[in-house]
């Protein structure tokens, strides 16, 4: 089912078009990428999504009611864990997300709760009585994201949760958006790291100067780029025979061997790999070692764009 549906929105700072005609669809149960390098329009897209701005054109539409005309009822299914990060430093983590739930309208047993359940998920519990300023950047994020499900919004929209921060924080914020999206929850997932987004999201969309130059999931985005995969193989016995017998395979576009290695052209890996396996197993090529070179987000970028997505 489509839980958002975002049509023609525009919006503009002077002369620049910061969002331009951007239609696009949010699946339920889903988590959403938003890749696109600085300045692409991510922040400002998310803004209307999330009530802080509105658009100068365009409709978005939230479980089939527009935004525009039930904003406080909409409000109250999106959490929004914002780029800047909102805390005070000066007040401890549990002070803040105290705060935090008062302002989502929480009180009583219930915000206690919640405050705690948050602290559980952030694996920050021992730290809820320390003061903010003491905390490392990674920390922060975790806290920030943790304000934004006191609520228990049914949408969770994420400005580049990991820029800055440690890998150890980076990886606990990516599991975190898989549990949550385990349990059921939509996610909306904005970046620049073209590896964050393929681990976590099922489907794409890719911004550049305020366009969504193109959209879908993974493998059709891929398709997009006509370039094919290498699968590199380190196999005894590795020769002509063998060789003529993978070029046969269906998908399979090109094959050569040298001095034990086999180097395989697919038009997709994956959907080779078991036949040559069985193939090399068959033909008693004992097999050491395989590495798969794929087609990634950042091919797709530079064939759409030109330029790198990386800064
Ligand atoms: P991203 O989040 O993808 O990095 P932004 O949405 O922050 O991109 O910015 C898109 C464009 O709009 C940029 O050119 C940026 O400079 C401009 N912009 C964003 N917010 C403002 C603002 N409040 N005032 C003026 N220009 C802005
Ligand atoms: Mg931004």
């Amino acid at each position: 089912m489509c839980l958002i549906e975002l049509k023609g929105l525009e919006k503009s700072y002077g002369k620049t078009k910061a969002v331009d005609n951007v239609s696009l669809q949010i699946m339920e149960g889903e988590v959403f990428g938003l890749l696109g390098p600085n300045g692409a329009g991510k922040s400002t897209l998310i803004s209307m999504v999330t009530t802080l701005i509105s658009p100068d054109s365009g409709e978005i539409v939230i479980k089939g009611n527009s935004l525009r005309k039930k904003t406080g009822e909409i409000k109250k299914l999106l959490g929004l864990v914002p780029q800047e990060i909102a805390l005070y430093p000066t007040l401890t983590a549990r002070e803040n997300l105290m705060f935090w739930g008062r302002m989502y309208g929480l009180g009583g047993a219930l915000l206690k709760e919640r405050v705690e359940e948050a602290f559980e998920l952030a694996g920050l519990k021992e730290r809820a009585g320390d003061r903010i300023d003491s905390f490392s950047g990674g920390m922060k994020r975790r806290i920030n994201i943790a304000a934004a499900l006191l609520h228990h919004p049914e949408i969770l929209i994420m400005d580049e949760p990991t820029v800055g921060i440690d890998p150890q924080s980076r990886n606990h914020i990516l599991e975190t958006v898989l549990k949550l999206n385990g349990k059921g929850m939509t996610v909306i997932y904005t970046s620049h790291y073209m590896e964050e987004v393929e681990f976590l999201c099922s489907r794409i969309a890719i911004m550049d100067h305020g366009k969504i130059i193109a959209a879908g999931t993974k493998d059709e985005l891929r398709k997009l780029v006509d370039e094919r995969d290498i699968i590199n193989i380190e196999a005894a016995n590795a020769g002509n025979k063998v060789v003529e017998i993978l070029k046969a395979i269906d998908g399979i576009v090109n094959a050569s061997a040298e001095a034990n290695t086999i180097k395989i052209i697919a038009q997709d890996a994956e959907t080779v790999l078991a036949k040559v396996i069985s193939t090399l197993d068959r033909e008693r090529c004992k097999v050491h070692s395989i590495n798969i070179e794929q087609t990634n987000l950042e091919s797709v970028f530079l064939h759409l764009t030109g330029r790198a997505l990386r800064d």
